[in-house]
């Protein structure tokens, strides 16, 4: 776990607490206050504070999530739901699973508090099926929480009743798109459903229900005691507050690190310890491998949604992962478009059919054996992917691809050249 090497930058808020001793423990987190302002709160007044702060999704798209909140028709007789997304799959994104180890009563806090404001006596948080020892770890924190009393009936003389049912997914990466993830809650094959309606308005069991990221939820309680504009006095115009940015590849102190959006690479890798020593930045991605890949050159782009998307990416979920030059791109491609291949649904025949075509034309560049042309068939197979699949993981799996040719043609075509990978296996710690 990182410590912050420095305070004036780092904010640490979900990660604050991360090396203490047991921090996981109820003891060591504290007496839900937040929770207990919020119950003297309005349910509306909540929502409209989460609203105030500017704290938009965490879990890569970054839509408002007080106006989400907001969407859930309270005249609506159903009952409504919130359920947390836990199932953290996006290559490279390590931030979910690390803060429900280290500190799994700010996100029960924060299910509390949302449930409280969108009026929901039951929410589930979603945790993927391989991290057994997360989803035991959670679990324990419910149970905690209600044995104390900031769960069940009536919480803290209240009026208002809460259940949280911790549930398992069963190792499907589509399971974290929301409506598969629904799917995969009512007992059914995880596809995703034709949106809209949204699950705002038609969700679990057909109820309204709001379905948030694990570090959305968990800023929910720091913004409740300490008030909206603290939020929003960090981060950038539009892309308020602070994220935990992940660091993972060739960088001397791979890592957490909880930042103000808005800060670039650059500073993050300098509190990183630098690239491995006597190696250079060669590209990296700002949200997992389903965000275009950038180079060195955009080491001052500011990590917010804005001005990711102005350098012709997307921020997602903030993990970056770095790679020097002894990183074959090609190869680094390749795998996560076998990823993506491995991980379609099915339903949809673009994607589908597309990322079997997709890791076909890439195998025979990477190992030499096609021909100028296949480039292109490249590029064509990715035009007739995006845009035309049922959901973001068909679109997710050309971003890699399109933005490697972009910028680094050049090593695609030295791989038809000499007739092989002209890199050294050996050099590059990942992806050999
Ligand atoms: P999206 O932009 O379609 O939706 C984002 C959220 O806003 C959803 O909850 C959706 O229900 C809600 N929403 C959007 N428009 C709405 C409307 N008009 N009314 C009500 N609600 C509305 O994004 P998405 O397809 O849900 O997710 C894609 C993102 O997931 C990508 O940005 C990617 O970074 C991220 N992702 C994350 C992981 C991970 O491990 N955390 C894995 C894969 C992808
Ligand atoms: Fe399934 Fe891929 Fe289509 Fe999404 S894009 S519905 S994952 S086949």
């Amino acid at each position: 776990m990182t410590t912050a090497p420095n305070q004036s930058v780092l904010t640490p808020v979900l990660t604050k607490n991360w090396g203490d001793e047991q921090s996981w423990k109820l003891s060591a987190y504290g007496d839900y206050a937040a929770a207990k302002k919020a119950f003297g709160m309005q349910p509306d007044d909540v929502i409209t504070a989460v609203k105030d702060s500017g704290l938009r999704g965490r879990g890569g798209a970054g839509f408002p999530t007080g106006m989400k909140w907001s969407f859930i028709p309270q005249d609506n007789p159903k009952p409504k739901y919130l359920v947390v997304n836990a199932d953290e799959s996006e290559p490279g994104t390590c931030k979910d699973i690390p803060l429900m180890m280290a500190n799994p009563h700010v996100l029960v806090e924060g299910v509390i508090i949302s449930s409280y404001a969108i009026r929901a006596n039951k929410a589930f948080i979603y945790i993927r099926g391989e991290v057994l020892h997360v989803i035991r770890r959670v679990q324990a924190a419910v149970a905690e929480a209600h044995a104390a009393g900031h769960l069940g009936k009536d919480i803290h003389g209240s009026g208002y009743d809460l259940d949280i049912v911790v549930h398992a997914g069963a190792g499907a990466y589509i399971c974290g798109e929301e409506t598969a993830l629904l799917e995969g809650l009512e007992g059914r094959r995880g596809q995703p459903r034709l949106r809209p309606p949204f699950p705002a308005v038609a969700g679990l069991y057909a109820s309204p229900t709001v379905i948030n990221n694990v570090e959305s939820i968990a800023s929910v309680p720091s913004i409740i005691a300490n008030g909206a504009d603290w939020f929003s006095s960090m981060g950038t115009e539009k892309s308020k507050g602070f994220g935990i940015f992940s660091l993972s590849g060739h960088v001397a102190k791979p890592g957490q690190y909880e930042a103000p959006l808005g800060i670039t690479l650059r500073k993050l890798i300098e509190l990183a310890g630098g690239m491995r020593a006597g190696h250079e930045l060669k590209f990296w991605t700002p949200g997992g491998s389903s965000t275009p890949l950038l180079t060195a050159e955009h080491l001052d782009v500011p990590l917010d949604f804005e001005g990711v998307g102005e350098a012709g990416s997307m921020l997602g979920t903030r993990a970056l992962q770095l790679f020097d030059e002894t990183t074959c791109v090609v190869r680094a491609v390749l795998r996560w478009t076998e990823f993506y291949k491995h991980e379609s649904c099915g339903k949809c025949t673009p994607c589908r059919e597309g990322t079997w075509w997709l890791t076909q034309t890439l195998s025979r560049l990477e190992q030499g054996q096609g021909s100028a042309e296949d480039l292109d068939l490249l590029v064509d197979q990715c035009d007739n992917i995006l845009g035309r699949s049922f959901c973001a993981l068909g679109d997710g799996a050309t971003s890699p691809i399109t933005s490697s040719i972009q910028y680094f043609r050049e090593e695609y075509l030295a791989h038809l050249e000499q007739g092989g990978c002209p890199f050294d296996p050996e050099a590059s710690t990942v992806f050999a």
